[in-house]
């Protein structure tokens, strides 16, 4: 897969830009509606994707090779559904055609989240959710 045909899979949904818990005992993890302060509210993307890394010290950078880590990602994230074998749900731009359709089947994060700069990291847990897991 080329690079372009690897960045074409996100579905711009914003998912993996909340901010998440981790059980320390079991691993699993547990998402809240606080998103990173750089994920515009509207389009679900990143504001400064390029330099996404030097800005927010928690960013990784999703590549093929993630194995195990993949299970940070949420579930309906094309590169979870990629690596296990799963195929692209039908609102899945590159399925339905149109990249508006994450957003009309309401997977994306539009007009759900808090900022990370408003809310204090101690008030996480205030904030777990269950839409996405
Ligand atoms: S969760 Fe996956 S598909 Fe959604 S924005 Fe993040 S990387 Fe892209
Ligand atoms: S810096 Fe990283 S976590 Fe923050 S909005 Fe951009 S891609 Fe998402």
């Amino acid at each position: 897969m080329s690079p372009d045909e690897w960045e074409s899979l996100c579905d711009r949904c914003g998912r993996c830009c909340l901010h998440k818990l981790e059980n320390e005992d079991s691993g699993d993890i547990y998402f809240t509606d606080v998103a990173c302060c750089y994920l515009d509210e509207e389009s679900c993307s990143c504001k400064h994707y390029e330099k996404r890394q030097s800005l927010a010290v928690n960013c990784l950078v999703v590549k093929p090779d993630w194995a195990e880590r993949f299970h940070w990602l949420p579930s309906t994230c094309a590169y979870r559904l990629i690596y296990e074998n799963k195929e692209l749900p039908e609102w899945h731009p590159l399925v339905s055609g149109d990249k508006d359709s994450v957003h009309l089947a309401g997977i994306s994060v539009r007009g759900r989240t808090f900022r990370d700069n408003e809310v204090a990291e101690e008030q996480l847990i205030e904030h777990l959710i269950t839409w996405v897991n």
